[in-house]
């Protein structure tokens, strides 16, 4: 034995209490609310050189607050940067976490554009022929995986995120509107995402100090909101190219989608040197702010899966079965794929959700226990074979669609026959209606539609559920 005395009985029993009040401790802690934010920067303008200095002064700013920022970086700025010999900026940047900001951003077609006509796996397919060569390109000059991946401007699509998790980037971090769930991060299609945060997404006026004091209530404001419900994220962006120029880069060079050969590239106009002044220090001045705020942790995107908890919960069957039979919706921490992944024997499974809108033929209003067991069974083969939901379930000649098949399943009662039931759909709210507003940008021709993205994302809102912070 060593010379550590063992306790006594006495002792145990002291330890145990003092164990006791340490957990209790932490897990109050815990509930007191713990605000993580995040701070990034979509690097992206690969014609104006001004830019690169921007990014510089701002990573040099950053560091020498003490704080970590995420930069989220396009395949051709990197490639430009490189070519440029400005090694400076590439070695500042990594001194911060290195996001993906797609291979070149705005030379159309953009994302939404070209993955608009193509089916889920296609465009999953397509998105990583197109966008895998700057991640590639990333790894090869920051030496890093990017942490997560933000669309251009508002260029989202739901194909993008089967890609992303092949390439190995586990989190998309970005504003947008076309999926949401209650302004905090969530999972969807087995991606963490800080996404739509809406009043949790703050920036300081970069063009004017005195609107400052009113940035600064906005933040506080925001984490005593979130405190009061247990904890949260906020985060704000900004692009390196806006502390030097008065216009974006991309809207000068390709507004709505034209193309423009790189030996005709126009710089965008600069800000003069005193306004770009002020717009470093009003972020070294809005940042200094958060980080004196206690109860604020601020992160980057590569701790986002350190700090939200385990995204497959084990599901309680009786419990969700006569709700999922009235309406299909998340529950808890479960979403409405985990809900019937569970029904039908798995638990603690991803799979995506179904490729296309199944509809239900059957006319009858109940299935033979022989014919339905066998359904249920081609449906469980499916789920294992392709790790995805089936857009509907057969039985005999006609079918049911997964909405209808998983009221139907959650509605079975064990008798001789299965009462045919009718889904409902209840978490397809979370994807937005308006494909106009959604997919309003610059660059985006000007008659895009991207209404088949959201309905596409309305199919894959079976994985959609909250993330929830250990
Ligand atoms: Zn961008």
């Amino acid at each position: 034995m060593g010379g550590i005395p063992m306790p006594g009985r006495g002792g145990i029993g002291k330890m145990i209490r003092l164990l006791i009040v340490l957990l209790v401790a932490s897990t109050l802690a815990a509930a007191d609310g713990r605000i993580y934010y995040l701070l990034w920067f979509d690097t992206e303008d690969y014609i104006e050189p001004a830019a690169d200095d921007a990014a510089l002064r701002i990573a040099t700013d950053l560091e020498k607050l003490g704080v970590r920022a995420t930069f989220k970086v396009v395949g051709e700025k990197a490639r430009v940067l490189e070519a440029r010999g400005r090694a400076d900026v590439i070695r500042a940047l990594s001194q911060h976490d290195i996001g993906y900001h797609a291979e070149n951003h705005s030379i159309p077609p953009s994302p939404a554009v070209y993955l608009q006509p193509l089916g889920l796996l296609e465009g999953a397919a397509e998105f990583q022929r197109r966008e895998g060569r700057g991640v590639d390109d990333i790894r090869r000059i920051f030496g890093v995986t990017p942490s997560c991946y933000g669309q251009p401007g508002s260029s989202w699509g739901p194909q993008s995120n089967i890609a992303l998790r092949r390439l190995g980037i586990p989190a998309y971090m970005d504003e947008g509107s076309q999926v949401g769930y209650l302004n905090q991060p969530f999972w969807f299609m087995g991606m963490l995402y800080v996404f739509n945060l809406g009043p949790y997404s703050m920036r300081a006026d970069l063009n004017d100090p005195s609107k400052l004091p009113a940035a600064y209530k906005r933040f506080d404001d925001a984490v005593a909101e979130l405190k009061a419900k247990g904890g949260g994220v906020i985060h704000t962006y900004y692009h390196p190219t806006e502390f030097v120029t008065t216009e974006f880069w991309d809207a000068v060079n390709f507004p709505h989608g034209r193309y423009r050969a790189p030996s005709d590239y126009q710089r965008p106009k600069l800000r003069t040197r005193e306004a770009a002044e002020q717009a470093h220090r009003i972020l070294v001045d809005f940042v200094t702010h958060v980080r004196q705020t206690p109860a604020v942790t601020i992160i980057t995107a590569r701790q986002l899966p350190q700090v939200f908890e385990d995204p497959n919960p084990a599901v309680d069957v009786p419990a969700i079965r006569k709700q999922l039979a009235e309406s299909i919706d998340i529950r808890g921490a479960a979403s409405a794929a985990d809900q019937l992944l569970a029904l039908l024997g798995f638990q603690r499974m991803y799979v995506d959700g179904p490729a296309e809108r199944g509809v239900t033929t059957i006319r009858a209003t109940a299935i033979h226990r022989d014919l339905f067991e066998r359904g249920k069974a081609d449906a469980v083969d499916y789920i294992e074979r392709h790790h995805r939901l089936p857009s509907h379930v057969w039985f005999g000649d006609e079918r049911l669609s997964l909405a209808d098949f998983t009221a139907t399943l959650a509605g079975d009662d064990g008798g001789a026959t299965v009462a045919v039931r009718k889904g409902n759909l209840a978490f397809e709210r979370y994807i937005a209606a308006g494909a106009k507003r959604s997919f309003n940008w610059a660059i985006h021709p000007e008659d895009f539609d991207g209404s088949a993205l959201l309905e596409m994302g309305r199919l894959q809102a079976w994985t959609l559920k909250p993330a929830r912070l250990k």
